[in-house]
Protein backbone atom coordinates (compact mmCIF):
# COMPACT_ATOMS: atom_id res chain seq x y z
CA UNK A 1 0.00 0.00 0.00
CA UNK A 2 1.00 3.59 -0.45
CA UNK A 3 0.17 7.33 0.49
CA UNK A 4 -2.08 9.42 -1.44
CA UNK A 5 -3.31 13.35 -1.27
CA UNK A 6 -6.45 12.83 -2.79
CA UNK A 7 -9.94 14.76 -3.11
CA UNK A 8 -12.71 13.44 -0.75
CA UNK A 9 -15.12 15.42 -2.53
CA UNK A 10 -16.03 18.28 -3.97
CA UNK A 11 -14.14 20.85 -1.17
CA UNK A 12 -12.65 18.09 0.84
CA UNK A 13 -9.48 16.57 0.45
CA UNK A 14 -7.26 14.31 2.97
CA UNK A 15 -4.82 11.54 2.79
CA UNK A 16 -5.74 7.92 1.88
CA UNK A 17 -4.20 4.78 1.82
CA UNK A 18 -3.97 3.20 -1.96
CA UNK A 19 -3.05 0.42 -3.26
CA UNK A 20 0.76 0.80 -5.55
CA UNK A 21 -0.35 0.87 -9.35
CA UNK A 22 0.13 -1.87 -11.65
CA UNK A 23 2.18 -1.22 -14.71
CA UNK A 24 0.56 -2.82 -18.48
CA UNK A 25 3.03 -3.84 -20.96
CA UNK A 26 3.56 0.09 -21.88
CA UNK A 27 3.19 1.85 -19.20
CA UNK A 28 5.31 2.62 -15.95
CA UNK A 29 5.55 2.88 -12.17
CA UNK A 30 6.87 6.52 -10.72
CA UNK A 31 7.94 6.69 -7.56
CA UNK A 32 7.42 10.28 -6.93
CA UNK A 33 9.82 12.58 -5.29
CA UNK A 34 8.85 15.99 -6.01
CA UNK A 35 5.22 17.94 -7.39
CA UNK A 36 3.74 21.24 -7.77
CA UNK A 37 0.72 22.12 -6.89
CA UNK A 38 -1.54 23.94 -9.81
CA UNK A 39 -4.45 26.40 -10.03
CA UNK A 40 -5.70 23.58 -11.60
CA UNK A 41 -5.87 21.53 -8.47
CA UNK A 42 -7.56 24.10 -6.87
CA UNK A 43 -10.24 24.47 -9.31
CA UNK A 44 -10.64 20.50 -9.22
CA UNK A 45 -10.93 20.63 -5.36
CA UNK A 46 -13.68 23.12 -5.96
CA UNK A 47 -15.73 20.70 -8.35
CA UNK A 48 -14.58 22.49 -12.11
CA UNK A 49 -14.40 18.99 -13.88
CA UNK A 50 -17.66 17.37 -11.52
CA UNK A 51 -17.88 15.36 -7.77
CA UNK A 52 -14.82 12.91 -7.69
CA UNK A 53 -14.18 10.06 -5.02
CA UNK A 54 -11.08 9.24 -3.49
CA UNK A 55 -8.99 10.49 -6.73
CA UNK A 56 -5.38 11.29 -6.36
CA UNK A 57 -4.68 14.88 -6.87
CA UNK A 58 -1.62 16.50 -8.42
CA UNK A 59 -0.66 16.40 -12.14
CA UNK A 60 3.11 18.15 -12.01
CA UNK A 61 5.75 15.98 -11.17
CA UNK A 62 9.46 14.58 -11.44
CA UNK A 63 10.23 10.67 -9.60
CA UNK A 64 12.30 7.42 -10.27
CA UNK A 65 11.16 5.21 -12.82
CA UNK A 66 10.14 2.46 -10.18
CA UNK A 67 8.66 -0.56 -12.35
CA UNK A 68 8.42 -0.55 -16.66
CA UNK A 69 6.04 -2.69 -18.66
CA UNK A 70 7.26 -5.34 -20.95
CA UNK A 71 7.12 -3.34 -24.12
CA UNK A 72 8.98 -0.25 -22.70
CA UNK A 73 11.86 0.64 -24.73
CA UNK A 74 13.97 3.50 -23.60
CA UNK A 75 13.19 3.67 -19.49
CA UNK A 76 14.41 1.21 -16.87
CA UNK A 77 14.03 1.26 -13.07
CA UNK A 78 15.94 4.09 -11.64
CA UNK A 79 15.94 6.25 -14.05
CA UNK A 80 15.43 10.09 -13.03
CA UNK A 81 11.97 11.04 -15.10
CA UNK A 82 9.77 14.42 -15.61
CA UNK A 83 6.18 13.93 -16.61
CA UNK A 84 4.10 15.29 -18.69
CA UNK A 85 0.91 16.72 -17.07
CA UNK A 86 -0.92 15.48 -20.43
CA UNK A 87 -0.27 11.70 -21.54
CA UNK A 88 -2.19 11.36 -24.42
CA UNK A 89 -2.90 8.35 -26.51
CA UNK A 90 -0.23 9.10 -29.21
CA UNK A 91 -1.56 6.85 -31.45
CA UNK A 92 -5.04 8.36 -31.42
CA UNK A 93 -6.68 10.47 -34.84
CA UNK A 94 -6.17 14.12 -32.72
CA UNK A 95 -2.39 12.73 -31.83
CA UNK A 96 -1.72 12.31 -34.93
CA UNK A 97 -3.41 15.17 -36.63
CA UNK A 98 -1.34 17.12 -33.71
CA UNK A 99 -3.48 17.69 -31.37
CA UNK A 100 -2.70 15.32 -28.32
CA UNK A 101 -4.61 16.83 -25.54
CA UNK A 102 -7.87 15.73 -27.52
CA UNK A 103 -6.37 12.31 -27.76
CA UNK A 104 -9.67 9.93 -27.31
CA UNK A 105 -11.95 13.13 -26.98
CA UNK A 106 -11.97 16.15 -25.64
CA UNK A 107 -9.19 16.99 -23.14
CA UNK A 108 -8.76 13.37 -22.89
CA UNK A 109 -4.99 13.87 -22.66
CA UNK A 110 -5.54 15.57 -19.36
CA UNK A 111 -5.54 12.31 -17.37
CA UNK A 112 -3.89 12.73 -13.90
CA UNK A 113 -6.56 13.75 -11.41
CA UNK A 114 -9.50 13.92 -13.99
CA UNK A 115 -9.80 10.53 -15.59
CA UNK A 116 -7.09 8.38 -13.17
CA UNK A 117 -5.57 8.80 -9.64
CA UNK A 118 -2.84 11.86 -10.09
CA UNK A 119 0.87 11.99 -8.95
CA UNK A 120 0.28 13.58 -5.22
CA UNK A 121 1.40 9.80 -3.87
CA UNK A 122 4.29 7.78 -3.06
CA UNK A 123 3.92 6.53 -6.81
CA UNK A 124 1.65 7.10 -9.66
CA UNK A 125 1.34 4.87 -13.10
CA UNK A 126 2.45 6.35 -16.70
CA UNK A 127 0.75 5.35 -19.59
CA UNK A 128 2.64 4.94 -22.87
CA UNK A 129 5.89 5.44 -20.68
CA UNK A 130 8.26 6.09 -23.83
CA UNK A 131 6.01 8.71 -25.34
CA UNK A 132 5.18 10.47 -22.34
CA UNK A 133 8.42 10.48 -19.96
CA UNK A 134 11.60 12.02 -20.13
CA UNK A 135 15.26 11.52 -18.68
CA UNK A 136 15.99 14.45 -16.79
CA UNK A 137 19.76 15.30 -17.58
CA UNK A 138 22.39 15.27 -14.65
CA UNK A 139 22.89 18.72 -14.91
CA UNK A 140 19.28 19.52 -14.44
CA UNK A 141 18.01 18.86 -11.27
CA UNK A 142 14.36 17.74 -10.40
CA UNK A 143 13.68 21.61 -9.14
CA UNK A 144 14.27 22.56 -12.32
CA UNK A 145 12.74 19.94 -14.53
CA UNK A 146 9.95 19.76 -13.06
CA UNK A 147 8.19 23.53 -14.71
CA UNK A 148 8.48 21.09 -17.47
CA UNK A 149 5.89 19.08 -16.79
CA UNK A 150 3.21 21.76 -17.39
CA UNK A 151 4.21 25.21 -17.35
CA UNK A 152 6.80 25.58 -20.10
CA UNK A 153 4.56 22.66 -22.10
CA UNK A 154 1.96 24.69 -21.62
CA UNK A 155 3.31 28.09 -22.91
CA UNK A 156 5.46 26.41 -25.76
CA UNK A 157 2.06 25.01 -27.23
CA UNK A 158 0.16 27.89 -27.19
CA UNK A 159 2.45 29.83 -28.95
CA UNK A 160 2.85 26.87 -31.12
CA UNK A 161 -0.61 26.54 -31.79
CA UNK A 162 -1.59 30.11 -32.16
CA UNK A 163 0.56 30.44 -35.45
CA UNK A 164 2.31 33.19 -33.74
CA UNK A 165 4.54 34.93 -36.48
CA UNK A 166 8.23 36.18 -35.98
CA UNK A 167 8.21 39.49 -34.95
CA UNK A 168 4.26 39.05 -34.34
CA UNK A 169 2.85 41.32 -31.34
CA UNK A 170 0.73 39.40 -28.88
CA UNK A 171 -1.47 39.94 -25.71
CA UNK A 172 -0.77 37.68 -23.23
CA UNK A 173 -3.60 37.26 -20.13
CA UNK A 174 -2.43 36.59 -17.36
CA UNK A 175 1.24 36.56 -16.85
CA UNK A 176 2.12 33.52 -15.01
CA UNK A 177 4.52 30.68 -15.48
CA UNK A 178 2.88 29.61 -18.26
CA UNK A 179 2.83 33.09 -20.01
CA UNK A 180 6.42 33.75 -18.88
CA UNK A 181 7.11 30.08 -20.98
CA UNK A 182 4.68 31.43 -23.79
CA UNK A 183 6.62 34.54 -24.45
CA UNK A 184 10.13 32.98 -23.59
CA UNK A 185 9.02 30.75 -26.90
CA UNK A 186 8.73 33.72 -29.05
CA UNK A 187 11.76 35.13 -27.82
CA UNK A 188 13.83 32.28 -28.55
CA UNK A 189 12.39 31.78 -31.81
CA UNK A 190 13.26 35.52 -32.94
CA UNK A 191 16.81 35.01 -31.47
CA UNK A 192 17.06 31.96 -33.61
CA UNK A 193 15.93 34.34 -36.69
CA UNK A 194 18.12 36.61 -36.32
CA UNK A 195 21.29 33.99 -35.87
CA UNK A 196 19.94 32.38 -38.97
CA UNK A 197 20.15 35.88 -40.71
CA UNK A 198 23.21 36.52 -40.11
CA UNK A 199 24.62 33.41 -41.09
CA UNK A 200 22.98 33.99 -44.30
CA UNK A 201 24.53 36.67 -44.64
CA UNK A 202 28.07 35.63 -43.70
ZN1 LIG B 1 -0.67 22.27 -13.89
Amino acid sequence: MMRAFAMLGIERTGFIEKAVPIAGPLDAIVKTTHALICTSDAHTVRGAVGPREAMTLGHEAVGVVYKVGSEVRHFKPGDRVVVGAITPEWGSMAAQNGFPSQSSGALGGWKFANTKDGVFADYFHVNEADANMALIPDDVTPEQAIYCSDMMSTGFMAAEHGDIPIGGTVAIFAQGNGGRALARRRFDHRRRDRSETRATRA
